[in-house]
């Protein structure tokens, strides 16, 4: 009987407390993913590329070629999205005078990123999301500032992706804030960028996650002849100096190397844009980028902000910064004809659930611990209400110590868990929940009782 007593209290346990939490998609974002079209992402592609050159050093007083008319352009539909908002979006060309600088900048030049803010709706709420493009582009030679230049794919699907998430998220409201960003300077040495997160962190924004867009619409089979049309890749960095304020030997001892700021982001924006968006793969490379290049997410990572980079999973190297010509029956330039605007889509659609998963959800909870004052093979945590947000409950995110994503999750509207796994064995984090499901991102405890 005993015996009988003790299998029917450990199948409650299975069954009652640990039964894992399936994930739900929220009908209001999936409805949103499916308002993104790939004609009208075509349509900015096609405007971006018939300013002839977007270069930062060329021309801001042209009415129709140019950086200046190309920000003007991007400006104007950003308002033209507003006026659906009730006033929560607003946009600007946020301007700084960039002096020469003896590199890749020759004069004197005013230095505009086209910034519109979707204000959430929650006054309690300082978080921020931003997804970022970089409107201006480069011939074979990044001083040239006259000679055509499409920029197609680098990086007029960037501000295209960004445009489109303006469009259709701007109808709806969010308790926290979204930034959509096209940014000038990016190939004369990431200068936007620079300027805006400096700024962030001069003015202490609350800055949770930056998705930056980079070269992600192109569908042309490079020298590895392998197509693009299924998956894209997130680059990510492991940690950096500033990011999880952990001593380095608690990293080392703990084996946190790989649950970085940057890292986290990545592995939650895998797991929810393969929810939203069918057909798309959504590949994780543990770098900060590719070998010799760059990218407009890199100055918020120096700064300790958490931010990824999307780029297409195969580069054609004869498309990007490269002079339009024919060479021996090989077209090269960065040219519409040799962008996949579903792809584009696809790749747009994953940036948009994500950023509305983001801003839906409550902040992350706060004083996440594990027990760690005595030997035991169990995991106990406890944790404390986010600051922000309206929060049904919370999930307990679990993986194998060599597994890249997390594998369970069992869900609690308490403040505390205990489970029947080892805390030696796996990595946990909890994440808040909202009445809509929609999962902040994870916190991965600190030892309590050491
Ligand atoms: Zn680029």
């Amino acid at each position: 009987m005993k015996k009988f007593g003790l299998s029917i209290f450990s199948l409650c346990i299975s069954v009652c407390l640990f039964s894992q939490a399936s994930p739900t998609k929220d009908p209001q974002i999936e409805k949103m993913v499916k308002e993104v079209s790939a004609d009208s992402l075509r349509s900015y592609v096609n405007k971006l590329v018939s300013f002839g050159t977007r270069n930062t050093l060329s021309t801001q007083t042209d009415p129709k070629r140019g950086i200046g008319a190309a920000r003007l352009w991007v400006l104007g539909r950003f308002r033209e999205f507003a006026r659906g908002s009730d006033g929560r979006l607003t946009a600007i060309i946020d301007t700084t005078t960039y002096k020469k600088d003896g590199r890749r900048v020759d004069r004197d030049i005013l230095l505009g990123n086209v910034v519109a803010t979707l204000k959430g709706t929650d006054p309690n709420d300082s978080r921020i999301f931003i997804i970022s493009g970089h409107l201006d582009n480069m011939r074979t030679n990044v001083m040239d500032s006259t000679g055509d230049a499409p920029g197609a794919n680098d990086d007029a699907s960037g501000t295209a992706a960004v445009m489109e998430c303006a469009r259709v998220m701007s109808k709806y409201s969010f308790p926290a804030t979204v930034i959509f960003v096209a940014v000038s300077g990016e190939e004369q040495g990431l200068l936007g960028s620079n300027y805006m997160a400096e700024k962030a962190k001069k003015e202490n924004w609350n800055i949770e996650a930056v998705l930056n867009n980079d070269i992600m619409g192109g569908n042309n089979k490079n020298e590895t002849n392998k197509n693009n049309t299924n998956e894209v890749r997130v680059f990510s960095e492991s940690l950096s100096l500033l990011d999880t304020g952990r001593a380095e030997t608690t990293i080392r001892n703990l084996g946190l190397e790989n649950d970085g700021k940057a890292r986290q982001l990545a592995r939650y924006v895998k797991e929810i844009g393969e929810r939203y968006v069918k057909g798309l793969k959504i590949v994780m490379v543990y770098r900060n980028d590719r070998f010799l290049r760059g990218g407009d997410h890199l100055p918020y990572v120096q700064r300790g902000f958490a931010a990824v980079r999307f780029t297409d999973m195969n580069e054609n190297y004869n498309h990007q910064h490269q002079d339009v010509r024919m060479e021996n029956g090989v077209q090269y330039g960065d040219l519409p004809e040799f962008m996949d605007f579903e792809y584009l889509r696809k790749n747009t659609c994953m940036n948009l659930c994500n950023l509305a998963n983001l801003a839906k959800a409550p902040a992350m909870p706060q004083d996440v611990k594990v027990d760690t004052k005595k030997l035991t093979n169990l995991t106990n945590l406890t944790w404390n209400a986010p600051k922000a947000g309206k929060t049904k409950g919370y999930n307990v995110l679990m993986r194998e110590t060599t597994s890249p994503v997390w594998q369970k999750r069992f869900y609690t509207s308490e403040l505390k868990m205990d489970l029947p796994y080892s805390k030696d064995n796996y990595f946990f984090a909890v994440q808040s929940v909202s009445e809509n499901g929609n999962e902040g991102l994870p916190v991965l405890p600190t030892p309590a009782g050491r």
